[in-house]
């Protein structure tokens, strides 16, 4: 019997703007996040990767309810959360908590490194003689002496700073942590203790990752699966191995082949493939697939067939310009694309 997926996220859209302006204008509408579906298992990691503009924070937030979807359907732990009410929502933080990008503006200065990590505890009700032994034991388990309880966050370094986030986080025992960027502020050794923490604190505890970042290194040091987005879709999501080892999507292989290997040998024979242009806006989205601007494969494509309209400077597959293509099984177990020419070649 399969165990049931902790997260389960189903047609998900968060939309912002529309309607008027008091002049009756038409405000814009933002299409952050449109059409996403995913599981995430207890204890396993899924990273979220793509540009600045893809829709990830926005999905942070919608997982967390701190924001409401427009559309579709969040399961935590069996239970529908779009549908809760404030007050579920504040119990819903207990098994669902989020470490943030920048250690240092997410940590209230005014506070000692143990009230940051004994508010939540408090919050949610730990009895006053419980709570000091908590946040020493979780201090402990992040790395940190609990002797430093007493200390400010601009007394600690980047790194410790991020332990005491993520000691905050763990602290009530969730099973879902949702980290958004959660190394990106860092330096390059700092980010790789960071990880090496989560990862331990993985398998110790069992907690579930949303793992959320830009940098396709990081996301395959920690992700058993990844999902890349684009433009508030998921383009392709695999196996992290099936991922890295076998790109499939033309944004994913665009952004890999930017990504530097550590064989120097392999690094100069490697291709770079550029992408056209920049990621476009979610008020103004492309038509068909919405990466159509800037696909090399489409290119490539359209130069042997006879099906073509003009776009984007370029004569493009009629598919690809008219018609959304839908997020569709490829050859390996558990690995989708979203692509009318999943077939065709890399470069
Ligand atoms: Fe490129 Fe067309 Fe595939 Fe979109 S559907 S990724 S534009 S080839």
């Amino acid at each position: 019997m399969t165990t049931p997926p902790l997260l389960e996220v189903e047609a998900l859209e968060k939309r912002f703007g529309g309607g008027t302006t008091l002049f009756g204008a038409a405000k814009p509408v933002v299409r952050a996040v449109d059409d996403l579906s995913f599981t995430l298992h207890r204890g396993e990691t899924l990273g979220i990767v793509g540009e600045t503009g893809s829709g990830k924070s926005t999905l942070a937030r919608l997982v967390l309810q701190l924001i409401r979807p427009s559309a579709g359907r969040i399961r935590f732990e069996g239970q529908d959360v779009t549908s809760h009410s404030a007050a579920q929502v504040r119990a819903l933080r207990r098994r669902m908590q989020m470490v943030f990008q920048d250690p240092y503006g997410s940590l209230d200065p005014r506070m000692t490194a143990g009230s940051i990590i004994a508010e939540p505890l408090a919050v949610h009700g730990t009895p006053a003689g419980e709570i000091a032994e908590r946040v020493a034991e979780v201090m402990r388990q992040v790395g940190l002496s609990p002797a430093m309880a007493d200390r400010y966050p601009h007394e600690f370094s980047g790194g410790q700073r991020q332990r005491i986030g993520i000691a905050r986080a763990v602290a009530l025992a969730p099973a879902l942590l949702v980290l958004d960027e959660p190394v990106s502020a860092l330096d390059v050794s700092v980010q790789a203790q960071i990880l090496n923490l989560l990862r331990d604190l993985q398998s110790r505890l069992g907690l579930a990752y949303l793992f959320i970042a830009h940098d396709l290194a990081v996301v395959r040091h920690v992700s058993d699966r990844v999902a890349v987005m684009y433009l508030g879709r998921i383009v392709e999501t695999a196996p992290r191995d099936a991922l890295y080892g076998a790109p499939r999507h033309p944004y994913t292989v665009s952004l890999l082949s930017a990504v530097p290997l550590a064989d120097p040998a392999r690094e100069r024979r490697r291709k770079r493939i550029l992408l056209h242009g920049e990621i476009g806006s979610a008020t103004a989205l492309p038509s068909g697939c919405r990466f159509h601007p800037r696909c090399f494969r489409a290119r490539l494509v359209a130069a042997a067939m006879a099906d073509t309209v003009p776009a984007a400077g370029a004569m493009l597959p009629r598919a690809c310009v008219e018609r959304p293509p839908e997020l569709a099984p490829a050859d390996t177990a558990g690995h989708l694309i979203a692509c009318h020419y999943p077939e065709e070649a890399n470069a």
